[in-house]
């Protein structure tokens, strides 16, 4: 289940997860994308908010998962 609105064409959704992103900013919940841009090269992409802006992103996954504290599980959407 995605948290934030992220705005782009080439990025897949892989969950979503808490990261630790340092002292000043700590704990966050962020939502976690494969990118596979038209220039070929796959990029991770771990978005922290709302804010256009406010995501870290690399060529590696190293950076993020080194981050993890813990994945969130996917929320079922149950019929009612
Ligand atoms: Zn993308």
């Amino acid at each position: 289940m995605r948290n934030y609105v992220h705005d782009c064409d080439h990025c897949k959704f892989v969950g979503a997860a808490i990261l630790n992103i340092g002292s000043s900013r700590g704990e966050r919940v962020a939502d976690l994308y494969v990118c596979a841009g038209d220039d070929g090269f796959t990029s991770y992409i771990a978005r922290l908010s709302d804010e256009g802006s406010d995501y870290i992103s690399g060529l590696s996954d190293t950076y993020i998962k080194r981050r993890l504290v813990r994945m969130i599980p996917h929320q079922l959407e149950l019929p009612l």
